[in-house]
């Protein structure tokens, strides 16, 4: 059944996402701080909100926020929601927060008579385009149900992780692997090779031995094996080394609330760190390049 919708955020993840949602048939009701952003998301057939509070959302049955960190989700559910918001509104937060403030906002939403998930998202832009993106959601079964059919329309794995916050811890934890499987077979290949075997004879022979993982067959950090990786593009971003680094930042923050020991995932933030420093606009695989260039050597 289509639904009328608020999405806030629409940028480069949140353009394609609200693109998919008009596709599927959903009234949309648009809101960015980027007059471009806005732009671009009229083009494409959603209704462009010129301020949120001041806007009619009598219509509204669900918001789908897609921010850049907690603090501006925060301030848009504390300060920045419509006057003439029904009770009971569905919010989904689709932004990648820490685990703390996705449970506070679900707070926020019930105080006001709301339901609330977290919803993060595994998949890039090129996932968010497509409409083949991974929601995590935590919150009541109920409020998971409902949001389904809505996240549907923009991805095509929607797990259910637990109660609110749940959907963020499966989305750190998942990052802080996916840093270190991606350090770990970016040296993988910088040692075979610096060993004698090209990059192609190692893919082969690893990728269907025990070393085989993501970093590895989807997103190979050596150039030629594995056509649509970054590293054919010379490291243009797919995913940027900053926005690793924010994951990694929230996985330090997790393990410290929770008391849990990361010893690799602390080391691979301050690889990440270093590569921010160094390559902040390149994609998060430039680590091999960075080895064979021995940027990484202390
Ligand atoms: P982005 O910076 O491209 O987009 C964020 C948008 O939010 C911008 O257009 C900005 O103008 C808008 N914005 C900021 N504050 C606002 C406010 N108060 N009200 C309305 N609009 C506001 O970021 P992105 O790459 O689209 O990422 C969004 C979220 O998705 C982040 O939390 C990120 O960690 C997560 N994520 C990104 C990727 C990726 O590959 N880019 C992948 C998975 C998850």
């Amino acid at each position: 059944m289509t639904k009328t919708i608020l999405f806030i955020g629409l940028g480069n993840m949140g353009s394609g996402m609200c693109a998919n949602l008009v596709k599927a048939g959903h009234k949309v009701h648009a809101f960015d701080l980027s007059d471009a952003a806005m732009k671009a998301a009229e083009e494409a057939g959603a209704h462009p909100v010129s301020s949120l509070t001041d806007m009619d959302a009598s219509k509204v049955e669900a918001i789908v926020t897609m921010l850049p960190a907690g603090k501006h989700v925060k301030q848009v559910y504390t300060e920045g929601l419509p006057e003439t918001l029904p009770r009971g509104t569905l919010m989904i937060d689709c932004s990648t927060i820490d685990v703390e403030t996705a449970r506070d906002l679900a707070r926020i939403a019930r105080e006001r008579g709301h339901a609330a998930v977290d919803a993060p998202v595994s998949g890039g832009v090129a996932a968010a385009q497509a409409g083949t993106l991974t929601f995590m959601v935590g919150g009541e079964k109920q409020h998971f149900e409902m949001a389904k059919p809505i996240l549907e329309a923009m991805g095509k794995n929607i797990f259910h992780a637990g109660g609110n916050g749940n959907g963020q811890a499966a989305k750190i934890a998942n990052n802080m692997l996916l840093a270190i499987s991606m350090i770990g077979t970016c040296e993988a290949f910088n040692l075979a090779e610096r060993l004698g075997l090209d990059a192609q004879t190692f893919f082969d022979i690893s990728s269907r031995a025990s070393g085989q993982c993501w970093s590895m067959t989807s997103y190979c950090p050596a150039p030629g094996p594995v056509e649509s990786a970054p590293s054919n593009r010379g490291y243009k971003p797919g995913f940027a080394v900053p926005m690793m680094l924010k994951d990694l930042g929230l996985a330090h923050d997790a393990a410290e609330s929770s008391g849990s020991a990361i010893p690799l995932g602390e080391h691979a933030r301050r690889i990440y760190e270093r590569a921010a420093e160094m390559h902040p606009d390149m994609d998060f695989s430039v680590i091999l390049p960075m080895l064979k260039k021995g940027e990484l050597k202390d």
